[in-house]
């Protein structure tokens, strides 16, 4: 995630921002240029914006949904639906009637952003114009199990309760389970049926992950009455994905959005994670790059692994948990780099 500067008073912004805070503006995530802009409040037309310097000057105003206070993305001012291009796919929503829901809801969305910002940058459709997946429909529902299904992804509300969370965390010996985790698992199932099943990458998909057509179902409930694969270290970036290769995909894909987001990140924060350490800012400023769409599978893996080194110390120190609690085996790089190389392909068939 990039930071942003007010496009006002030159502050740093950041992507849940709603105000500047040196200069007060009101601001917002304006999905068409990727950036935080500053807004001005246009005097006659109450709830419509102007951009300042920014958004090619357009008229905007907040998705409908900042009226909860969940979402500070834009809409064009002229635009029919309300909502922003992340909210609007969502089907379901949390019963903002029972107590704990609008949390579990901003929690959710904040999430749900992140993921959407990253699929933006991959330049990956949440239409895929194909029957299945379609497009990319989420349900925020209570007593639903989490999963997807045929282009939907339901997120059982209670895994915004952070106790909930973490009482299952541990009781499926997890090393790491959030929303945000979720989403890009969940997500993962949602593009496999379009990278792979719709692109004639079925074969390569089977010579690393295996046979996808073993009884999903079966699959899972073996999973949870007998654990992982014995060994599963050897081959698997998790536990739970060596109950099946979709779930290996999926788990696979999650972490290549963790490592690509969080690299992205530290690069802008300044970090330059070398083979050697992290260079910090001192030597700034060091070439910019684009993580999600310039640099290669190996400078990619090469930044995260003195990266995850170096978080998960400076966590310890702190009497955290690791950053990134994983090691990632030889053959886990090998289908870590098939996602790469995948979503490579679709942005530049697009481009
Ligand atoms: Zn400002
Ligand atoms: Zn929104
Ligand atoms: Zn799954």
């Amino acid at each position: 995630m990039r930071t942003f500067a007010c496009t006002n008073c030159n502050n740093t912004i950041y992507f849940e921002n709603v105000s500047c805070l040196k200069c007060g503006h009101p601001v917002g995530f304006h999905a068409p240029s990727m950036a935080m802009v500053t807004l001005q409040p246009d005097a006659s037309q109450p709830g419509l914006f102007k951009a300042i310097k920014a958004a090619g000057g357009a008229d905007v105003r907040y998705c409908s949904n900042a009226d909860h206070g969940v979402c500070n993305w834009l809409t064009s001012a002229n635009a029919l639906n309300t909502l922003c291009e992340a909210c609007d796919l969502n089907r379901t929503i949390p019963n903002l009637s029972e107590p704990g829901s609008l949390r579990a809801w901003s929690d959710l969305e904040r999430a749900k952003k992140r993921l959407v910002y990253s699929l933006l940058r991959f330049s990956l459709p949440v239409d895929t114009g194909m029957t299945p997946p379609g497009r990319l429909i989420f349900d925020f529902a209570r007593n639903t199990r989490t999963g997807h299904l045929d282009g939907v992804i339901s997120i059982d509300v209670m895994e915004a309760d952070a106790v909930e969370r973490e009482r299952l965390r541990v009781h499926f010996d997890e090393p790491y389970r959030t929303l945000l985790g979720h989403l890009r698992h969940e997500a993962g199932h949602f593009y496999w049926s379009m990278l792979v099943a719709g692109q004639n990458n079925i074969d390569k998909f089977r010579d690393l992950f295996g046979d996808e057509r073993q009884s999903y179902y079966e699959a899972l409930d073996r999973h949870h009455a007998q654990g992982a694969l014995v060994n599963w270290q050897a081959s698997f970036v998790s536990a739970y994905a060596s109950a099946h290769p979709w779930e290996d995909w999926a788990e696979t894909w999650a972490h290549y959005l963790h490592i690509t987001e969080a690299v992205d990140t530290a690069d802008s924060a300044g970090m330059e994670p070398r083979a050697a350490g992290l260079i910090f800012g001192s030597v700034w400023p060091f070439k910019r790059y684009d993580i999600y769409r310039d640099e290669t599978f190996v400078t990619l893996m090469d930044r995260w692994v003195p990266l995850t080194i170096a978080m998960n110390r400076i966590a310890r120190s702190m009497g955290h948990h690791d950053f990134y609690p994983f090691v990632i085996p030889a053959p886990a790089y090998e289908k870590l780099e098939f996602v790469h190389k995948l979503i490579r392909e679709q942005a530049r068939q697009r481009h």
